[in-house]
């Protein structure tokens, strides 16, 4: 068998199509686009990039985008009124905080100044007990886990009832996509399990699993012989295992890998994700639909 391949990337390019068109007819009926500030303190390579491909994204979908990037100097307090500044500004509705902060700024304290209703990453608490209570509650699913469940369901997988293993408890992905498949409705009403390092025997809880979420971190930590022939295998992992030059740019790049292994995999599986291009074009992709959400939310049309 020869598994058929869920491409982030293209699901991406569907996805962002579809909320630029909102985008289009809200501007058109309200006047109003959806603003997203990134801030970011310091200069961490990582961060940057990541930073600006969002606000990249944002522009090309005529978002409102704000870049307001600081010193790695800041205090924790001038962070915390800047937040402040971004919650009372009417035209923002997503407010992203770059990780890592720098070392003498508490994480947790600046993500909770986040006003709940423009936490478009959905990491506050009150949108992780919004996501806990289910249906309606749910404002903002954080972003890696959305997407996958999007994965999933545009796939045409079936989840009412079906069997699903989640491999990592983090609360950024395992516990989140764990959640969102065991709601009650649509694109969810899933068996659950959530398995980790202490779990007894991993293999027997992956055999079962119709649907295969792995978000550990472990290169090749799923074997072909525990993924039951036929499931729907996500692929979460992203493993740098080496470096390449570029054939485009003639620079060092990063040989990733994900947890899963994927070339003996597919023959097994009935979908699965590649590492690169699966799960993570998707969460760039989610954070826009959380922000133009946001702006729904205000207008009373979401
Ligand atoms: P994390 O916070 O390190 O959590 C990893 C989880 O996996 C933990 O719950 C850990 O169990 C479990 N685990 C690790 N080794 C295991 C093993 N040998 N057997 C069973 N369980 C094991 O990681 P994370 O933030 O969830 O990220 C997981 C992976 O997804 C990483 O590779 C990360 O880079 C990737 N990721 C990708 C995206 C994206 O594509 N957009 C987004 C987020 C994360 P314990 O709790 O018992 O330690």
């Amino acid at each position: 068998m020869t598994a058929k391949l869920i491409k982030g990337t293209e699901l991406r390019d569907k996805i962002l199509e579809e909320i630029e068109a909102e985008v289009n007819e809200i501007k058109e009926k309200h006047g109003v686009v959806p603003g997203l500030v990134t801030i970011l303190a310091g200069e961490d390579p990582a961060s940057i990039s990541y930073v600006t491909a969002k606000i990249k994204t944002a522009h090309k979908l005529g978002f409102n985008e704000i870049q307001d990037t600081q010193p790695a100097d800041l205090s924790e307090e001038a962070l915390l009124e800047i937040v402040e500044k971004y919650n009372k500004d009417d035209s923002i509705n997503g407010i992203l905080v770059q990780l890592p902060l720098p070392k003498h700024i508490d994480d947790k304290k600046i993500l909770n100044a986040i006003d709940p209703d423009k936490d478009v990453d959905g990491f506050h608490p009150v949108n992780v007990g919004r996501l806990m209570i289910g249906g309606d509650a749910i404002k903002f699913p954080p972003c890696t886990p959305a997407g996958i469940q999007e994965m999933i369901v545009r796939s045409g997988v079936e989840t009412s009832g079906a069997e699903v293993v989640v491999v990592g408890r983090s609360n950024i992905v395992g516990k989140p996509i764990a959640n969102l498949m065991l709601q009650k409705g649509p694109g969810a009403n899933s068996t659950v399990t959530i398995v980790h390092t202490r779990t007894k025997d991993l293999a027997a809880h992956c055999k079962r699993a119709d649907i295969l979420i792995v978000a550990a971190g472990v290169p090749g930590l799923v074997k072909p012989e525990w993924i039951k022939p036929g499931a729907c295998v996500i692929d979460v992992g992203v493993n740098r295992i080496g470096e390449k030059i570029s054939e485009k740019t003639g620079k060092k790049i990063a040989i990733l890998s994900g947890d899963v292994d994927f070339d003996a995999a597919k023959e097994i599986a009935g979908y699965i994700t590649p590492v690169p291009g699966g799960v993570g074009p998707m969460t760039i992709t989610m954070l826009m639909k959380n922000t133009l959400k946001s702006l729904k939310f205000k207008l009373g049309i979401a």
